[in-house]
């Protein structure tokens, strides 16, 4: 069996959602960026926390998971996020640009029809802030039919904290456990 894929998103993840006056957390520098695409005298200002830099790439580089960027931020998640937390270069999924206005176009996360063709029937985590009872509902039903599923939905306020990487690796502990019973 391959390894799980860890889908990793950014915003509401690694860069939480501001506070109601603006502020961002103490823990995360901000950095101005300029996305692909974007008019140079208009760029993007963004917050990573060091230390999860350092958290991820122990977790990254452990070999227990495959990391894939699952992100609308797409290249830019490795060329410009994934250096700024000093992360090594993993792929990135290249997600579809629909038309939408919510990211529950469906009543599900927009990401999810092209990452379930993507992943087939790869075990898999999946950390995004945005999951509805639909997703997680989809991931029991992968998991039932024999492609275990994951998914950590940090609160977007507070981002990616230690404890769920923690899970993330008891998870794929349990699984490979499972595997060689
Ligand atoms: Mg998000």
């Amino acid at each position: 069996m391959p390894l799980p894929y860890l889908l990793l998103d950014i915003d509401g993840v690694l860069i939480p959602f501001p506070a109601a006056d603006g502020s961002t957390p103490p823990t995360h520098v901000r950095h101005t960026v300029l996305p692909t695409g974007r008019n140079s005298d208009d760029p993007v200002l963004v917050w990573l926390d060091p230390r999860q830099g350092g958290i991820l790439t122990d977790l990254l580089t452990s070999g227990i998971v495959t990391p894939v960027w699952c992100t609308s931020w797409r290249k830019d998640a490795t060329t410009i996020i994934g250096p700024l937390l000093g992360l090594p270069r993993f792929p990135y999924l290249d997600l579809p640009r629909p038309q939408i206005t919510t990211s529950h176009p469906d009543g599900y996360l927009w990401k999810r029809d092209h990452v379930d063709i993507w992943l087939a029937d790869a075990p898999a985590v999946w950390i995004d802030d945005d999951f509805t009872g639909l997703d997680h509902a989809w991931a029991a039903e992968r998991t039932s039919r024999g492609a275990p599923t994951l998914l950590m939905q940090p609160d977007p306020h507070l981002g990616l904290q230690p404890d769920h990487l923690t899970e993330v690796t008891k998870w794929v502990a349990r699984l490979s456990a499972a595997r060689a019973a």
